[in-house]
């Protein structure tokens, strides 16, 4: 299994075998792995959701522009 880097603050993940759970030693975050998929996929679709919102902004924000000349 290739090393798992913790999806909260970056670190390190640490596999343990006994309880099949990843912990991290950065931030504590103790998860199994599907757990730890969950959270993969809701950090992306926040990224995805504020990225559309970015690009509404600066869409408005070139109206607002070309409106002012
Ligand atoms: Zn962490």
């Amino acid at each position: 299994m290739p090393e798992q880097s913790c999806p909260e603050c970056g670190a390190s993940l640490f596999y343990d075998t006994s309880t099949k759970r990843y912990a991290c030693k950065g931030c504590g975050l103790y998860v199994t792995k599907d757990e730890l998929v969950n959270i993969r996929d809701k950090l992306h679709s926040n990224m995805d959701e504020s990225r559309k919102k970015r690009a509404q902004q600066s869409e408005y924000l070139e109206w607002w522009l070309s409106s002012k000349k």
